[in-house]
């Protein structure tokens, strides 16, 4: 007989999901109501209005789409890359990457930009390639994830629109841990997941598109080829016309407005500040135990940190004491890092300080050991 599971309680510092806070936990278990109800509908113009301040844009056009961050992501492409469109990206990680297969089944020509892994795309390069190629659509990821890269972004949209095009950012994991300014930084789409710095479990993708990239969605010829995620008629449901199109997660969206009131009653400075000295703490301790970072220093994530495996180390023992004897979860390397580089997140609720004293201790105890 199937018996009722209770999963461990682990402390995520991983690349995602994070630690969900007791009060957004405690939020999915509230009443489920309809998804037309009158109360649920005032808590969703709540979350708009929330992501909007998050996101720092005026832009209408913002809501959580149900799946997770690569529903986002995708979500995008096919709403803004038609058959033929010019598709500038960058890559340098697994994100990048996936950018890249999605453009191309949207039936997007994709032309690369190429980092080594760990590195950041200098801005003026990128621009000197916007005015040369005139793309579409240009697509970066503002936090790389499997390398732990900060993309600098502030100047690139500008060149972006001025060349005609429109800017596709991947904030996944940056959002609600650091600054991402999609007016100031004239970005057109962008796309997170609720389960890195929000701290909310996953199954939502908070997305914001300005009115020149809905105007693309207005005007484009081609039929948008997903019919779960086309926003010309998921936006009647989030809109004034509240049209069905599909069942919103509704306990799940009571989750992430717990969460954007964590975040509202912390302020975004304060939040991007504990996240900085969180990993300020963090590389104090390692480098207490010999230990180096992988990505650029200049450039680097306080949310996702790439520690290089020290030689004579077993990545996969280390990991799995971790889980087994301390209940902590840290992430492995992706692609390029795989074998090579521990992934170390403090991600939202994770980026307190009592968590990297217990991290570190945990990993000073096994190092001994191994
Ligand atoms: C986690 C992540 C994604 C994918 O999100 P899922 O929630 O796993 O679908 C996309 N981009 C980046 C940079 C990420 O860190």
């Amino acid at each position: 007989m199937p018996q009722t599971q209770f999963p461990p309680q682990r402390l995520l510092l991983g690349p995602g999901p994070s630690p969900v806070p007791a009060r957004v936990l405690e939020a999915l278990g509230r009443p489920t109501v309809g998804h037309l109800d009158p109360h649920f509908l005032g808590l969703m113009d709540e979350v708009r209005a929330m992501l909007q301040g998050l996101f720092q844009t005026a832009n209408e056009m913002t809501l959580a789409v149900s799946g997770t961050g690569m529903a986002g992501a995708e979500c995008l492409m096919v709403n803004l890359v038609e058959p033929g469109a010019r598709v500038l990206v960058g890559v340098n990680g697994v994100f990048g990457g996936r950018l890249v297969d999605i453009a191309q089944r949207c039936g997007g020509e994709v032309v690369t930009l190429e980092k080594p892994w760990g590195q950041v795309f200098d801005q003026d390069a990128v621009i000197e390639r916007v005015k040369d190629l005139k793309p579409d659509v240009v697509a970066l990821v503002h936090a790389e994830t499997s390398t732990g890269a900060h993309q600098p972004l502030e100047r690139i949209g500008k060149a972006v629109r001025k060349a005609g095009g429109l800017f596709v950012v991947d904030c996944v994991t940056s959002l609600g841990g650091a600054p991402v300014k999609v007016d100031d930084w004239h970005i057109d789409a962008a796309y997170s997941g609720t389960q890195k710095c929000l701290s909310c479990p996953p199954g939502l993708s908070p997305i914001t598109l300005s009115p020149r990239a809905v105007k693309h969605i207005d005007n484009r010829q081609a039929k948008i080829p997903s019919w779960y995620l086309d926003l010309s008629m998921v936006r009647n449901y989030w809109g004034a016309e509240r049209a069905y199109h599909h069942t919103a997660p509704v306990n799940m969206l009571y989750a992430l407005h717990e969460a954007l009131v964590l975040v509202h009653e912390e302020g975004l400075d304060a939040r991007f500040q504990r996240h900085r000295d969180a990993a300020a703490m963090l590389w104090e301790g390692l480098a207490d135990l010999g230990m180096s970072r992988w990505s650029d220093p200049d450039h680097s994530l306080p949310m996702l940190n790439t520690v290089v495996i020290p030689d004579g180390v077993d990545d996969a023992v280390v990991r799995s004491r971790l889980l087994h004897d301390y209940d902590i979860e840290i992430g492995g390397g992706l692609g390029a890092g795989k074998g090579k580089v521990w992934r170390i997140g403090l991600m939202g609720h994770g980026a307190r300080k009592p968590v990297v004293t217990l991290v570190l201790a945990a990993l000073r105890e096994v190092l001994a050991g191994s």
